[in-house]
């Protein structure tokens, strides 16, 4: 079979994209950067990764840390599981006396939060383990250059032994970057401009003119909306938040309690409601505070929230893993979801009840 790797390797030297992490040879820094950079753009991660290491600079600092703090410097980022994932494996090193990331394949790979994406990116460019990365980038370009007839998630053992057959033994961590780069920069998802490519000699759907068939296209399911009510719960200046289960969705965040409105129920009963099922507490609704709309990747919602009095009750975390009284100015101290965020403004520094 003949290689794509000098030419890919030549093209890489003169063109990849300048990011803070390259270059940089300190494994918990590839580490971070690349938990970070999954499902997310490299622009948006920027700000992130160097916040990151101001505050946790290596593995025992992390390890160290509150999961709110953890979660606060993560705010925004989303798929908070990769953070919550990645200070669990912080733990787990440390507690066993483990201050460096590993630089075997096979211990490295037993951390939470470390699959194949991981594990590939991270042992090749910190430790030149010849493991090929195939993020949703490296399936465009595969499907394109092989020609795969069906959505790439087929045919990830296809993808993989033809990226063994070429990955640089000498350069590989170069390899699964210049091949990320490649889809980046030129193998777009749309308009990729093949005349530039240094692999076109290489690539079945360049050499049939049949690029814009390819990759083939799952079809997408419309995505949920819900209607959601919240309570901003006073007593004094204090207002009572919870704290979601670690498992799911925006694990781990503090928000308003509330929930799902329900089919012929309104905003205001669906509050108390909920609010009773996950604190076990009595509240009055009181005003009207705002309407947002907020997009999540997978679903969407309609959120409206409700100042509320405290009436009765000792908060029980039963639909939540903990809760906690907060001063109101006190709000950006934790971390919660961006759709609460949007309620932040809206919310006075006193009680509206004048209680
Ligand atoms: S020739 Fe075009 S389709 Fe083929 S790998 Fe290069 S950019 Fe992608």
């Amino acid at each position: 079979m003949s290689s794509l790797t000098a030419p890919l390797l030549k093209w890489y030297d003169t063109e990849k994209i300048s990011m803070p992490w390259r270059g940089d040879p300190n494994p918990y820094h590839i580490w971070i950067s690349e938990v970070m950079l999954q499902q997310t753009q490299i622009e948006t991660v920027i700000p992130y990764y160097y916040r990151w290491l101001e505050n946790l600079p290596s593995i025992e600092t992390t390890a160290k840390a509150s999961e709110d703090f953890i979660l606060k410097l993560w705010e925004g980022l989303g798929y908070y599981a990769r953070a919550r994932n990645f200070h669990d494996a912080c733990k787990n090193l440390v507690s066993n006396g483990i201050y460096q990331v590993p630089d075997t394949p096979a211990e490295f790979n037993q951390l939470k939060g470390v699959g194949d994406y991981i594990g590939a990116a991270v042992q090749s460019i910190a430790f030149n383990h010849p493991i090929p990365v195939i993020d949703s980038n490296v399936k465009r370009l595969l499907s394109r250059l092989l020609e795969l007839n069906g959505v790439p998630d087929q045919f990830k053992g296809k993808m993989q032994s033809y990226l063994l057959s070429q990955i640089s033994n000498q350069r590989p961590g170069d390899f699964n970057q210049a091949m990320m780069d490649l889809a980046r920069i030129i193998c777009k998802p749309r308009n990729p401009n093949c005349p530039l490519c240094p692999v076109k000699r290489y690539c079945g759907a360049y050499a049939n003119g049949t690029v814009s068939d390819y990759p083939k296209k799952k079809i997408k399911r419309p995505k949920p909306h819900y209607d959601i009510a919240v309570g901003v719960i006073w007593n004094g200046n204090n207002l009572l938040i919870s704290k979601r289960k670690s498992a799911g969705l925006l694990g781990g965040l503090w928000e308003f309690p509330g929930g799902k409105v329900q089919k012929n129920e309104s905003s205001e009963d669906c509050v108390i409601r909920e609010i009773k099922e996950e604190l076990n507490i009595t509240v009055a609704v009181g005003d009207y505070i705002s309407t947002i709309q907020h997009a999540y990747t997978h679903f969407s919602i309609t959120m409206t929230g409700y100042h509320c009095r405290y009436l009765d009750g000792e908060p029980e975390a039963i639909g939540c893993a903990n809760w906690k009284w907060l001063n109101a100015k006190d709000l950006d101290t934790l971390p919660f979801p961006k759709a609460n965020h949007k309620l932040f403004d809206k919310i006075p520094g006193l009680n509206p009840f004048n209680d």
